[in-house]
């Protein structure tokens, strides 16, 4: 698949031929990264524009957007998402929804209402989640590049299974309008692409301030792609403690990616993360809280299905409880839980505080360097059904949710691979607004390991 870098320079023929091609390829591909609608055809937003893959949990325009859910099917959006319209203003092009967990709750796109994904590079093993979708898609060649939305890792873990490039970017850079909510203090939408450098091309389209999204940043950041340095030297600490947990195969490449990155001239730092064990914890309270809340609107009134029902309790009870998956009923029961009179202070309350103090703990190691550098996942990707409680897929996403949690930005990107040959991510977080060290870094070493899947 061509790049974004090369599909921008294409004319209106070459751009037609691609997207005949990727249709086509999408229909028969075996990976069900793409959402077809009824009429079995992908969804296409503009019919100029270079194609980009959309998780369908972002509202284009006249397109059906469901979060994968059985209790969206059928709901037509009526408006464009801003970062809709700033893609469009660029030549871009909303192509096909991408497939993912429902309303992004889980990590392996197993819970989506429209079957699994599987992972290109071994199709028995999940492409992670909950942009799942995305991810596959792009590494398995059917999608120049994605958007997806990133609330405890979802971006980053899928492109660290699946072996492609994501950027989770710091909270409030990129418009949250007409992206639906799952955890509104912790999602962000961002880009997930082949190579690092469309993802800084994809990435300064879609950001910049949005008076429609009230957390949305006036902060005038500077595009990121004009400025790629792949030399640029920085200061990087390494978390040597923590990557323990991680599996022998990742703790080698961990290792080997700090000599390559001393070796193209980056200062090595070693830092300790304390507290880690309060993250999994924290996010699970917070975003389960913050999801019972938004996905109360889902009522079998407003939106997409609607249960057979006499009365309007017998309505909201049978639409939801036939509209929900398994996963998505068991956040909004717990977060309702921890939100209710007699347990808010003993769980929201005191997630609260722990959210503060793990923001203050990524904040004081950033002090002293410029990037943080880390594994993404403590495995490679798993088999399907692997996960066998809940509770074994929350605690996969140890390193990724900290940064949701601290509203840093992080960029994931493949270092190596395992014995089994499947692509190992690791990422770079940086300081808020400093997307431009992570996406130079990443570059440098990109081109250094020069790795091919
Ligand atoms: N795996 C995490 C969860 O299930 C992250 C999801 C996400 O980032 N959307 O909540």
């Amino acid at each position: 698949m061509i790049t974004l870098k090369q599909a921008l320079l294409l004319g209106e023929s070459d751009l037609k031929n691609l997207k005949e091609e990727i249709i086509k390829n999408a229909k028969n591909s075996n990976l069900n990264a793409y959402i077809f609608n009824n009429s079995n055809t992908l969804d296409i937003s503009q019919d100029n524009g270079i194609p980009i893959a959309i998780k369908d949990n972002i509202n284009v325009k006249n397109w059906e957007v469901t979060c994968a859910s059985k209790i969206l099917k059928g709901y037509i959006s009526p408006y464009n998402a801003s970062i809709i319209d700033r893609m469009h203003e660029a030549n871009l092009c909303g192509f096909g929804r991408v497939n993912m967990d429902e309303f992004a709750m889980g990590s392996t796109t197993e819970s989506s209402s429209y079957g699994i994904t599987k992972n290109p590079r071994d199709i028995s093993r999940v492409p992670g989640g909950s942009s799942g979708g995305s991810a596959a898609a792009v590494a398995g060649g059917l999608a120049i590049a994605a958007l997806g939305s990133d609330t405890g890792g979802s971006i980053r873990q899928p492109t660290a299974y699946c072996g492609c490039v994501g950027l989770k970017p710091t909270y409030g850079s990129v418009s949250r309008y007409g992206l639906i909510a799952y955890s509104s203090s912790l999602d962000q939408i961002g880009p997930i692409t082949q190579n690092v450098e469309d993802c800084a091309l994809l990435f300064d389209i879609i950001k910049g301030y949005d008076k429609r999204d009230s957390t949305s940043s006036t902060y005038d950041q500077k595009p990121t792609h004009p400025h790629l340095n792949p030399s640029k030297k920085l200061k990087i600490a390494v978390l040597k403690d923590w990557v323990k947990n991680a599996s022998i195969e990742i703790q080698n490449t961990y290792e080997q990616n700090i000599k390559t990155l001393q070796s193209l001239g980056h200062t090595i730092i070693e830092k300790t993360m304390l507290d880690t064990k309060h993250h999994v914890a924290t996010y699970y309270i917070l975003s389960t809280a913050e999801a019972s809340s938004n996905l109360a609107r889902f009522d079998g009134v407003r939106y997409g299905f609607r249960a057979e029902s006499t009365n309007l309790k017998d309505l909201y009870i049978k639409t939801r409880s036939q509209g929900f998956g398994q996963e998505v009923q068991r956040r909004i029961l717990l977060g309702s839980f921890v939100l209710s009179s007699k347990y808010y202070d003993a769980y929201y309350l005191k997630a609260l505080k722990a959210r503060a103090m793990i923001k203050q703990q990524y904040e004081e190691i950033l002090k002293d360097c410029d990037l943080i550098f880390s594994p993404v996942t403590p495995k490679t990707a798993p088999k399907f059904g692997a996960s066998a409680t809940p509770l074994d897929m929350y605690l996969s996403d140890i390193y990724t949710i900290g940064v949701n949690l601290a509203a840093l930005p992080a960029l994931s990107i493949p270092t190596g691979k395992d014995s089994n040959n499947l692509p190992i991510g690791m990422q770079f977080i940086g300081r808020a607004f400093d997307e431009q060290s992570l996406l130079d870094c990443a570059y440098g070493l990109e081109r250094e390991l020069n790795l091919v899947f």
